[in-house]
C-alpha cells in the first residue's frame, strides 16, 4: 500500500520510538539473542557484587589487562584495572590522545537489594532456627517470603583468615526462606508498606535439635555444629562477616518467544555486563576509556566501595600524573555515560507513567534526562548539549535508543550515580536498560533492549 502524503511527513516530523524487530534484521536479533545466553550465565553465576567483581577482574586478566601501577608508564592501547576492596572494579584502556582531554567513562553498579544477615543473626524459637535479617536497599518487603534463597558472602574467622559461603544455588544443595502468614489467620488490615515488617523477615535455616536428649537451644546448637564442620566458625564469626540472602532462582527466558529474561539482578547488572563486555571488546580508543562498576548504588553510594566516596576522583587524578595533567583538568573534559535502568512500561499499571515520557521493553536503551522527584530534586539534569552528543553516538552505530522518565511528575522518583559522577565535572547522563518489576526478587528485561546497551555503550567508549 502506497502512504500518503500526510503519513510521509508524520513518519518525517514526528517522534516514535520502534520496537526493535521492525529496525534490526534477523541476524542481528539473532546476535541479540546470543549475547544473552552469555548474559544470563553470568547472572547465575554472579549474585552478588563480590561476585561481579570477582568475574570482571578474571575477565579482564584473561583480556590483557594489569593490576594498574601508578609509577609505571603506559601508551594508547594498554590496559589495566583497579580493584576496589574486592566489591568495585574500575577497567581503564589507555587512548591514542593525551589524558588532558578527558575521558570516556561508562559507570554502572553490581549491587542489588537482597536480604543481610544482622552482625548477630542466629535464634531458635520453639524449636525452629531462623536467622534475623535487615534489608538492603528498596525493597516491596511482601515480595521477599516464600521464595526459594541461596547465601552468599564472606566470613571473617577470629584467626584473620577467610571463608568464602556459597550455598543455595547449586543442584542438591539446601535453600532458605522467609515465611509468611496463612490467608486464614491474615484478618489484618496493614497497608503496603507493612504487609511484611523488616523484623518479620527472618529465615528460616533448620528445625533438628542436636542429639537425643531434650535441652534447651538444640536446633541452634545442632545448627551451630553444622556451621562449625562446613566453614570452622563459631557463632562469633558473624560479627565479621558479609552474609547476604538472595533468591535461589535462576536467570531463566520468558515468554513463547523467548524474548525476554527473568533474574535477581537485572538492577544493575543488566547494565553492569554490556559495561564490561563493552570495555573488553573496544580496542584502541582515541580517549582514555574508564569502566566502573560499583557498589552501594542500592544504599545511596556511600561507603568506600559506593561512588559517593573518592575512588573515582582519585583513580583519574592517578591517570592525570602519568602525564603530569592535575586530576580537575582530566575530570571537566571528561564524558560520563550513568548505565543504570529505568522502569519499563508495564500495562498493568500504567497509570503510574506518563506515556508520553515512558520507556518501553523492546524499544532500546533509556535516555534518562534527570532523575530525582519533587521539581527535579536531587538529580544531574544532562545539559542538551551532551545529550546531543550522545545522541550523534547513539544513531551512528545504529543503537535502538528512547527517551524515559521515572514515572509521572511528582508520583515517583529515584535515582542513580550520575549526580556523583557529574558533580566532579564530568558531563553526564543515564543510559540503561527498561526492567519491568524493578527491585523484586524476580526481574524483567527484553533480550533486545540488552544487547543494544552493548552496542550503544562500545561506541560511547569509542566515540571521538
Ligand atoms: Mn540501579
Ligand atoms: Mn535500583
Amino acid at each position: 500500500m502506497k502512504k500518503t502524503e500526510a503519513e510521509m511527513l508524520k513518519e518525517n516530523l514526528f517522534y516514535s520510538p520502534k520496537h526493535a524487530n521492525y529496525v534490526c534484521d534477523e541476524k542481528e536479533i539473532a546476535k541479540a539473542d546470543r549475547f544473552c545466553d552469555d548474559y544470563i550465565k553470568f547472572l547465575n553465576e554472579c549474585r552478588t557484587e563480590r561476585e561481579a567483581a570477582a568475574f570482571a577482574i578474571a575477565a579482564a586478566e584473561k583480556n590483557g589487562y594489569a593490576k594498574f601501577n601508578p609509577a609505571k608508564k603506559y601508551k594508547a592501547g594498554d590496559k589495566v584495572y583497579y580493584d576496589v576492596h574486592g566489591k568495585a572494579v574500575m577497567l581503564c584502556t589507555f587512548g591514542k590522545r593525551s589524558i588532558k582531554e578527558g575521558t570516556r567513562i561508562l559507570a554502572a553498579h553490581i549491587d542489588s537489594p537482597r536480604l543481610d544477615l544482622k552482625p548477630n543473626p542466629l535464634y531458635e524459637d520453639e524449636e525452629l532456627a531462623l536467622f534475623k535479617t535487615h534489608y538492603y536497599g528498596g525493597i516491596k518487603k511482601y515480595q521477599w517470603p516464600t521464595i526459594p534463597l541461596a547465601l552468599h558472602g564472606v566470613i571473617y574467622k577470629k584467626d584473620g583468615s577467610c571463608v568464602t559461603v556459597r550455598i543455595g544455588d547449586a543442584e542438591g544443595d539446601p535453600r532458605f526462606v522467609v515465611t509468611d502468614l496463612l490467608p486464614h489467620l491474615d484478618k489484618t488490615d496493614r497497608p503496603m508498606s507493612k504487609v511484611i515488617k523488616g523484623e518479620e523477615l527472618n529465615i528460616l535455616i533448620g528445625s533438628r535439635p542436636y542429639g537425643n536428649e531434650p535441652g534447651e537451644k538444640l536446633v541452634k546448637l545442632n545448627i551451630m555444629k553444622i556451621l562449625n564442620e562446613k566453614y570452622g566458625i563459631t557463632e562469633a564469626d558473624f560479627l565479621s562477616a558479609e552474609l547476604e540472602a538472595v533468591p535461589a532462582f535462576p536467570a531463566t527466558d520468558i515468554g513463547f518467544d523467548r524474548s525476554l529474561i527473568g533474574s535477581y539482578g537485572h538492577d544493575d547488572r543488566v547494565c553492569a555486563y554490556p559495561s564490561l563486555k563493552a570495555a573488553l571488546d573496544a580496542k584502541k580508543p582515541e580517549f582514555t576509556t574508564v569502566t566502573v562498576l560499583t557498589d552501594k548504588e542500592e544504599t545511596g553510594s556511600d561507603g568506600n566501595t559506593g561512588l559517593h566516596s573518592s575512588y573515582l576522583k582519585q583513580f583519574i587524578s592517578d591517570l592525570g600524573a602519568l602525564e603530569g595533567v592535575p586530576g580537575r583538568d582530566v575530570l571537566r573534559n571528561s564524558e560520563c555515560l550513568s548505565a543504570d535502568v529505568n522502569a519499563g512500561y508495564d500495562p498493568t499499571f500504567g497509570s503510574v507513567h506518563d506515556k508520553m515520557n515512558a520507556a518501553y521493553l523492546n524499544k532500546g536503551i533509556v535516555l534518562t534526562k534527570y532523575t530525582g522527584s519533587g521539581g527535579k530534586g536531587g538529580t544531574n539534569d544532562a545539559n542538551a548539549e551532551f545529550v546531543s552528543k550522545v545522541r550523534t553516538v547513539f544513531d551512528k552505530s545504529k543503537t535502538l535508543w528512547q527517551t524515559g522518565e521515572l514515572g509521572k511528575v511528582d508520583e515517583g522518583g529515584g535515582g542513580t550515580v550520575a549526580k556523583y559522577v557529574a558533580n566532579l565535572g564530568v558531563s553526564t547522563v543515564d543510559v540503561g536498560v527498561p526492567v519491568l518489576s524493578m527491585h523484586a526478587p524476580f526481574e524483567i528485561v527484553a533480550k533486545t533492549d540488552v544487547y543494544m546497551a552493548y552496542k550503544g555503550f562500545k561506541a560511547f567508549l569509542e566515540s571521538k
